[in-house]
C-alpha cells in the first residue's frame, strides 16, 4: 500500500554571542525583559517544544555550540529533547535527532582536514549528548560540496537534507531520498525538502495558525491521489527558532500537527532515518557543489558581496584574512606537534574527546605519540590545540551572514582570531600579531567605520591581560 508521510525538520541553532574570553553572553538590550536572546528564545522556543514533546514528533538537530549554551542555562530541557529522540531510538532502533558538523563552519569553504575535524567533531559531540551513533548530519545553511558529501559517507554518515535547488536538475520529486554515489563505492541517501511548504511555514504565519487547514490546503495537494504511484515523505525543513520565537504559538501549532491533526487525515508523521528503513532510495542524483540554502548566489554570501546582503565589501577580506591567518596558525602547530604526534590532524579531530571530558589531555596524547613528551613540551602542545580550537570558531559562518562587519557574530570571529595568535605565541614564542594585524586592515564596517585589525588588537590586549590558559578545556 502507497502511505502518506510528513516530516518537519527544525534546525535548531544560535550564534556563538558569548564573549569569547568569558565565555558567558554580554547583556543585549534588544532581548528585554532578558538578559540576552539565548534565554529569550530559549523561553520562547526551545523549552515549551521540549515540555509539548514535539522533539520526539520532529526530525531535528541542535548546533553543539548552542546544546553547550543550554545544557548549563537548562540542563532540565536538554535531557528532556534527549530523551525525546531515546524514545524513537528505543522504539525503532533509529533515532530522530541527527548531527550538525561542529562550529556552523559553510563546509565547502574550509579545507579538506578542517570538514574531518568539523564532521567528526559534530559526530562526537552527538554521540556524547544522545548515546548513540548519528545516522544524518545537517549541514549548516546546508553548504554542500562533493567533499563534505564524501567525509560524511566515510564516517558513516547515512543521510542529509538538502534545499530542492541543489540537486543538479530541476525534475526532481522531493516526495522520494535520493542516492548521491561517491567515490570508493561509497554513496549518500539525501532528502529534499518541500519548498514551497518549507517557505510558507517560514513566511506565512496565516497557513500555519490552523493545523487541519494547513494540511487540508496546503500538504494534501502534494501527494499523488490514493491508490497511484509510490509512498510519499513530504519533509519541510527550516530554522527550529521558527516554532514559537520567529512565529508566536507555533510551538503549540506543531505538537497538535503532529499528534492529532495528521493522524486524523491518514497521514504518518515520520523522519528520515526511520522513512529508509522502509523506503531506501530507489534513484540516484547528483548535487549541485557550492549551493545553499539562504544564499541564491551559491556560498558568495560568506565570502563576498552579493544580492543577499547590500554592503558586503567587507566580506571578502575577511574571509581572505582569515583564511591566510589559520594557515599560519597550522603551520605551528603541525611544525611543532609532529615532532612527538604521529599524525597532528589525527590528533586534532581526536581532541573533541577532550574537550568533551571524554579522555584527559594527557591520555589521548599518549594515544598518539611517537615519543612521549616532556611536561613543559606538553603544555606546548595543549596550547597549540587550544589554538587550533579558536581556529574551528574562526570560520563560524554566522561572522560572514549579515550586511555589516561591526556586529557581534563578525567581532567574535575575529577575537577567536586574537585568542589563537596569543595562544600560538605562548606555545612558541612567535608573535604572529603584527602579520594578522595586516591582513585583517581592509576588513571596515560601511556604517560604524570600525575595522577588524582594531578589534583585533583590542581584543589581544584583553587576552594578554586575562587568565587564557586557565580557560583552556583540557
Ligand atoms: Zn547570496
Amino acid at each position: 500500500m502507497n502511505s502518506h508521510a510528513f516530516s518537519v525538520h527544525g534546525h535548531f541553532y544560535q550564534p556563538p554571542r558569548e564573549d569569547p574570553l568569558t565565555g558567558k553572553i554580554p547583556q543585549e538590550p534588544g532581548a528585554k525583559p532578558y538578559h540576552n536572546w539565548n534565554e529569550r528564545i530559549h523561553d520562547h522556543d526551545y523549552r515549551p517544544n521540549a515540555v509539548l514533546g514535539n522533539f520526539e514528533r520532529i526530525s531535528f538537530n541542535v548546533g553543539p555550540t548552542l546544546f553547550d549554551w543550554m545544557a548549563e542555562y537548562d540542563p532540565r530541557t536538554v535531557q528532556q529533547i534527549i530523551d525525546q529522540d531515546g524514545w524513537n531510538f528505543d522504539r525503532y532502533g533509529v533515532g530522530n535527532a541527527i548531527a550538525q558538523s561542529y562550529n556552523h563552519t559553510i563546509l565547502p569553504l574550509a579545507s579538506r582536514e578542517d570538514k574531518i575535524t568539523q564532521v567528526r567533531w559534530g559526530i562526537a559531540d552527538f554521540e556524547h549528548r544522545f548515546g548513540h551513533a548519528p545516522l544524518g548530519m545537517w549541514l549548516p545553511e546546508t553548504a554542500v560540496d562533493e567533499e563534505t558529501l564524501q567525509i560524511l559517507a566515510d564516517n558513516k554518515i547515512f543521510f542529509t537534507i538538502l534545499a530542492p535547488w541543489q540537486a543538479d536538475t530541476n525534475l526532481i520529486d522531493t516526495s522520494q531520498p535520493y542516492l548521491v554515489p561517491l567515490k570508493n563505492k561509497k554513496s549518500i541517501s539525501v532528502f529534499f525538502y518541500d519548498q514551497d511548504l518549507s517557505t510558507r511555514i517560514s513566511f506565512d504565519p496565516a497557513a500555519t495558525s490552523n493545523a487541519d487547514i494547513f494540511i487540508n490546503q496546503y500538504l494534501m495537494p502534494k501527494y499523488y491521489p490514493n491508490g497511484s504511484g509510490a509512498s510519499q515523505l513530504v519533509l519541510v525543513a527550516s530554522d527550529g527558532e521558527l516554532y514559537g520565537h520567529h512565529q508566536p504559538f507555533r510551538d503549540k501549532f506543531l505538537s497538535y500537527l503532529m499528534r492529532g491533526a495528521l493522524e486524523m487525515q491518514s497521514i504518518e508523521a515520520t523522519y528520515p532515518a526511520l522513512w529508509l528503513k522502509e523506503h531506501p532510495p530507489t534513484r540516484t542524483m547528483s548535487i549541485r557543489q557550492f549551493t545553499s540554502w539562504s544564499c541564491h548566489h551559491g556560498v558568495v554570501r560568506w565570502m563576498g558581496a552579493c544580492g543577499c546582503t547590500p554592503h558586503g565589501e567587507w566580506k571578502a577580506p575577511l574571509r581572505i584574512a582569515v583564511n591566510e591567518i589559520a594557515a599560519l596558525i597550522d603551520t605551528q602547530y603541525i611544525d611543532f606537534s609532529s615532532r612527538f604526534v604521529r599524525d597532528p590532524l589525527e590528533l586534532r579531530h581526536d581532541y573533541i574527546k577532550v574537550i568533551l571530558g571524554e579522555i584527559d589531555f594527557d591520555e589521548m596524547i599518549a594515544a598518539h605519540a611517537k615519543q612521549m613528551p616532556d611536561d613543559e613540551n606538553l603544555q606546548k602542545i595543549k596550547l597549540l590545540l587550544a589554538a587550533q580550537y579558536e581556529k574551528q570558531r574562526m570560520f563560524t559562518s554566522c561572522g560572514w551572514f549579515f550586511d555589516d562587519f561591526d556586529r557581534i557574530e563578525p567581532r567574535n570571529n575575529v577575537s577567536y582570531t586574537a585568542q589563537a595568535i596569543w595562544l600560538t605565541y605562548l606555545a612558541t614564542g612567535l608573535d604572529l600579531s603584527n602579520q594578522a594585524a595586516i591582513l585583517l586592515r581592509g576588513v571596515k564596517s560601511w556604517r560604524t567605520g570600525n575595522r577588524a585589525d582594531v578589534v583585533f588588537t583590542q581584543h589581544l590586549n584583553r587576552a594578554r591581560t586575562s587568565n587564557l590558559i586557565g580557560k583552556i578545556r583540557a
